[in-house]
């Protein structure tokens, strides 16, 4: 009965979740991805989490993925004194010589500070309440201007919106956090502030030297990762449009805008995309979400992401299994109604790689299940290629997808309409396909009579090619 939704849900575990109770509803209500945020969390609370996520999943025999996400260069301010008020038209320092920040001289904590700023860049705190532009750069400080001033407060987060700062991409905390996440085997690592598949490319090198296939979630949040998308995109294995930086980022107005172009993106490079951030905000103090929320939720499913991202709602929420239920129902009532995605069927490029029989029984699978309406589509791989590619094409049908690779089988639950099952008694072709129905029927998956598609390599799980498709029913 936890299949019933083809677009996948991430929620952040925090506070108010990570007890095993409160973990196993939301997992039960939808919860596809667990999501620890380094930004908050250590290693202690997180080793936690993780062994009762793991002990859900062997309970109740389901796939549950675990995203670590790396908080990156985050710049804050340090200390502040206890009510500073920052008022409009006002001159203020900045400064990266550690002090309490006052309303004459703020400490930020970026080195290379004095290095990266430049005349007219302007400096947002606090998800851009506060906003300064800078009129004189000297070594020792910064004087800004206050456009927008108001009450400041500690630790807060600073944006460069028109900055190329020259940060490395993964921090000395993040290697620690990084050395931690591939010990515990997670599915998937996100890597935040990325600018170029540069920083990627160096995230795949370290987990390469240590012999992890972890796989890489590039958030995209600064705009230079918005220029770079597509060689971001090739680098990664999956993309998160992180709309609350962006949205300090880029002009907010933009941010639909890049979001629907990026999932456009990623549905024609078969990548998974996370939309992030703000769906339902609300319900981090009220019991139920509203009208905006909601259709936000929905367009996000209309645009064709193959998850949202839960945060604060979780995290901190008071109603961390009340959001994951409400979310469900939003998306069930998308994916039911007659209703087409905004997304349609691309062709695979005739020998565009030398995947490309693959990609075609894949497109024709899609194809062929839409025309009959069949229940699934069940896929054997090694690698998880071909289930990738088909729910790319978003066909209507779920993707049954059996595979006796255990490091890829937690990572599908990411991917939209995949669910994964572990499968290692290869027979003929015909039989394996008969114990895979009987599986599902047994599973209540399936029922008899149900039509559904099944593709493969033919001999049985020959990796590098999908070359069979079968057309059969359940009996
Ligand atoms: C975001 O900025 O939208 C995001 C997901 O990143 P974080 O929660 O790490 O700030």
């Amino acid at each position: 009965m936890h299949i019933k939704k083809k677009t996948k849900i991430i929620a952040t575990i925090g506070p108010s979740c990570s007890s095993s109770n409160t973990l196993r509803k939301m997992i039960l209500a939808g919860v596809n991805v667990c999501r620890i945020n380094f930004s908050h969390t250590s290693h202690e609370d997180a080793s936690k989490v993780i062994s009762i996520i793991r002990k859900i999943n062997n309970e109740l025999s389901l796939q549950t993925a675990i995203l670590g996400d790396l908080q990156g260069p985050k710049i804050r301010l340090g200390l502040v004194k206890k009510n500073t008020i920052l008022k409009s038209g006002d001159k203020i320092h900045l400064t990266n010589t550690h002090s309490e920040s006052t309303n004459k001289k703020l400490f930020i904590n970026y080195s290379r500070l004095m290095k990266d700023i430049k005349l007219n860049d302007l400096v947002l705190i606090d998800d851009g309440k506060i906003k300064l532009k800078v009129r004189s750069v000297n070594q020792k400080t910064i004087s800004c201007d206050i456009l927008n001033g108001g009450k400041l407060s500690s630790n807060k987060g600073v944006n460069f919106p028109n900055t190329e700062l020259s940060f490395k991409s993964i921090t000395k905390k993040d290697k620690i956090d990084l050395n931690f996440l591939i010990k515990q085997q997670v599915d998937w690592i996100a890597l935040s502030f990325v600018r170029t598949s540069r920083d990627i490319i160096m995230l795949r090198d370290i987990l390469n030297q240590k012999k992890s296939e972890i796989k890489i979630v590039a958030k995209i949040e600064k705009p230079e990762a918005v220029r770079n998308i597509k060689s971001i995109m090739r680098s990664s294995d999956g993309i998160m449009i992180a709309r609350g930086d962006l949205g300090i980022e880029i002009p907010m107005q933009k941010v639909p805008i890049v979001q629907k172009k990026i999932i456009k993106l990623c549905l024609s490079y078969s990548k998974p995309v996370v939309v992030a951030t703000q769906l339902m905000e609300g319900m981090i103090q009220n019991s139920i979400t509203t009208r905006a929320e909601t259709n936000d939720v929905a367009n996000a499913v209309f645009d064709g992401a193959d998850a949202l991202m839960l945060s604060g709602e979780t995290a901190v929420g008071k109603y961390p299994y009340k959001v994951v239920k409400a979310m469900t129902k939003i998306i069930l009532s998308v994916e039911s109604s007659n209703l087409k995605l905004t997304t349609k069927l691309m062709l695979p490029r005739k020998k565009a790689n030398n995947r490309y029989i693959s990609d075609s029984i894949c497109f024709y699978a899609s194809e062929i299940s839409n025309q009959i309406q069949s229940k699934a589509i069940i896929t054997l791989t090694h690698s998880g290629y071909n289930a990738e590619k088909i729910a790319s094409n978003r066909p209507n049908s779920f993707i049954y997808v059996f595979t006796h690779n255990k490091k890829i089988l937690n990572t599908l639950s990411l991917f939209w309409g995949i669910y994964g099952f572990y499968y290692d008694k290869f027979n003929s072709t015909d039989q394996t396909i008969k114990d895979l129905h009987a599986f599902l029927k047994r599973k209540k998956i399936l029922k008899s009579g149900d039509i559904v598609i099944n593709i493969g390599s033919m001999p049985i799980m020959e990796k590098g090619m999908t070359n069979m498709l079968k057309v059969g029913s359940i009996t």
